[in-house]
């Protein structure tokens, strides 16, 4: 009976492994990731009221308590004030476009041009050990030029790895992309630069958000950008919606059991807060499901 009861547990434990390797194999996702909260500055900038600094404190101060340990702040920063910020700082961020008319009217410059600027703003953060952190716009559609090669995007990225960014992060900020996009868009860019530097940032314009970010998490994707209640609209379309939500990003990978560290009812919470404080309906879905009884 002993030696029977050994088999049967045996057996047992092989089924279940057998199915945990399984259920990997078939899912071949990570077990961690790691979450950029933009809701402060990409958000926030992006709407049209001013928000009070006690509103924002608040916000960021509901955020971290959340959980989320990496949360953007500062603007857009200027090479001009580089050596004041980076003191302060633990990190800064560079902004490049793939596409000429989108640099050109957003920065003024060529894209070649914003990498001279870009040059004098790592330099400046190297000296004071910060941490530089690309962004490359418009990788998937651009509001002047439409299609944007994704050759051209994985250029981009290299010559950010090669400047020092430590992690380059990828925006489609039109949110026109569509999984197919976002799959051919990494491949590109994984020959040039490994996917472990290599972040997403998915606007949810055309509800595209949560798809693109499965796609990038079956590629090897590990960081993904977000807001808390899918903060800020889209430049180029009045009234569309703005960053995919934390909200969503975080229920997404709590179903798939991976690990991101954040409290999904804190967020809602945090979400909740500053949507009534701009008077602003969320823009996350899981927000609104949840409603924010569930923060209590
Ligand atoms: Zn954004």
């Amino acid at each position: 009976m002993i030696i029977f009861a050994l088999i049967f547990q045996e057996t047992v434990f092989e089924f279940f492994s057998h199915l945990v390797c399984y259920f990997s194999q078939l899912t071949g996702l990570p077990t961690v990731v790691k979450i950029v909260e933009v809701g402060p500055r990409d958000g926030l900038q992006n709407e049209q009221e001013m928000v009070p600094t006690d509103v924002k404190v608040e916000f960021i101060n509901k955020l971290a308590d959340s959980g989320l340990k990496n949360i953007e702040v500062t603007s857009f920063v200027s090479p001009k004030w580089v050596p004041q910020v980076a003191a302060g700082a633990e990190e800064v961020a560079i902004f490049g476009a793939a596409s000429e008319s989108f640099a050109k009217k957003n920065i003024n410059c060529s894209v070649d041009e914003s990498f001279e600027r870009f040059r004098k703003v790592t330099e400046a953060a190297k000296k004071e050990n910060v941490l530089v952190r690309g962004y490359v716009s418009c990788v998937l559609g651009c509001p002047y030029e439409g299609d944007v090669k994704p050759e051209k995007v994985a250029e981009i990225c290299k010559k950010l790895e090669d400047m020092g960014c430590y992690e380059i992060s990828l925006g489609d900020t039109i949110g026109v992309g569509t999984p197919g996009a976002m799959k051919q868009l990494l491949t590109e860019v994984s020959r040039l630069v490994p996917l472990s530097k290599i972040a997403v940032h998915c606007h949810d314009t055309y509800g595209q958000a949560l798809a693109n970010i499965l796609a990038a998490l079956q590629m090897g994707v590990t960081v993904f950008d977000s807001s808390a209640a899918g903060l800020g609209g889209c430049p180029y379309a009045k009234g569309a919606s703005g960053n995919v939500s934390t909200e969503d990003v975080v229920y997404l990978m709590n179903g798939l059991a991976i690990q991101t560290g954040v409290d999904l009812h804190k967020v809602i919470e945090a979400g909740h807060y500053i949507s009534s404080a701009i008077g602003k309906k969320s823009g996350s879905k899981v927000g609104a499901a949840m409603g924010v009884k569930c923060a209590l």
